[in-house]
């Protein structure tokens, strides 16, 4: 990688970012499409990340930025105009700067919708969907398959009254909709609305290979599809479970892959090398 006087820059803002595969799947689309460009982790503590975002409004040569874990929310009132995705997900994930000014967009859900058409081949219009977990990936994941046409989502959280506010937030959004609540508990069956189709785990259960089931695993049956945010391990332990109750599962590797396509296409104006990004992730 060559840096001269006219290298552009790209950041992922968290706290921590030790643990993202972003900076190497970025760094190796800019490497295929010849950009001279670098992308680099920020660990910007809560406390600085107004100063964080006005670093990046004084950056003239800023090709553009990631947002993640705990800043996504966050960072909404500290930026000019939100896409509509922005908007619905009531969360930022890319950082695109326009004539002088910084757009906040969300390309979280549209990165979901294409992974679940990729890897699990469904389509979200006239889908019925379990969503477990209510926190900001369940609203972005929520709000795109609702926008995309999906008839049902069964909102399945810990804390029932977080999923009751994602409810009343899509169903405003999106009133042709169905939206229900249940509470999620250990003895929790994903067999109590046969008419489901996919179940998506949002939730941050199975980050740890320690972390008790979710639910009961072995309620899961086939036809039902499951697709699990949590990449790493990239066998997760719902994974597992579903793909020994006889169900297609897979992590959310293809999702984080579109998410980054998308910024990449947002940032740069040119179709992402996805082959490449593939490459980097499992690398
Ligand atoms: P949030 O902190 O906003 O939400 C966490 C969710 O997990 C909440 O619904 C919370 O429930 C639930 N939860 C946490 N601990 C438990 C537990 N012990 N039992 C039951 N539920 C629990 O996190 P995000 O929504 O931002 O992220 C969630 C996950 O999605 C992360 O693992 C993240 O890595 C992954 N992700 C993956 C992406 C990808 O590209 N593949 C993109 C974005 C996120 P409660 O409300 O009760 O606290």
């Amino acid at each position: 990688m060559q840096i001269d006087g006219h290298t552009r820059l790209a950041f992922l803002l968290g706290y921590p970012v030790g643990h993202s595969r972003s900076p190497a799947m970025q760094q190796a689309a800019f490497r295929a499409t010849d950009l001279n460009a670098v992308y680099l982790p920020w660990a910007v503590s809560p406390a600085h990340l107004r100063g964080a975002v006005s670093g990046l409004r004084a950056m003239e040569n800023l090709l553009g930025a990631n947002v993640t874990v705990p800043h996504k929310e966050a960072v909404v009132p500290l930026l000019d105009r939100l896409t509509p995705d922005a908007e619905a997900a009531g969360a930022v994930n890319t950082i695109v700067p326009r004539e002088g000014a910084l757009v906040g967009d969300n390309t979280d859900g549209a990165g979901f919708l294409i992974a679940l058409q990729d890897e699990l081949a469904v389509e979200a219009a006239d889908l019925h969907v379990v969503i477990l977990g209510a926190g900001g990936a369940a609203r972005a994941v929520a709000m795109s398959l609702a926008r995309a046409g999906a008839c049902a989502l069964i909102l399945a959280n810990r804390t029932r009254e977080r999923a009751e506010r994602l409810a009343r937030e899509v169903t405003s959004r999106v009133p042709g909709c169905r939206v229900s609540v249940e509470r999620l508990h250990p003895r929790w069956r994903a067999d109590a609305s046969p008419e489901t189709g996919v179940l998506v785990n949002t939730t941050s259960v199975g980050l740890r290979p320690t972390d008790p089931p979710l639910f009961d695993y072995e309620s899961l049956a086939s036809p039902l599809l499951v697709y699990d945010l949590i990449y790493h391990p990239p066998e997760t332990p719902l994974v597992r479970a579903a793909a020994r109750q006889g169900c297609r599962a897979v992590n959310g590797l293809g999702m984080l892959l579109h998410q980054g396509a998308f910024a990449f296409e947002r940032w740069t104006g040119r179709p992402a090398p996805l082959a490449a990004m593939r490459e980097a992730l499992r690398g």
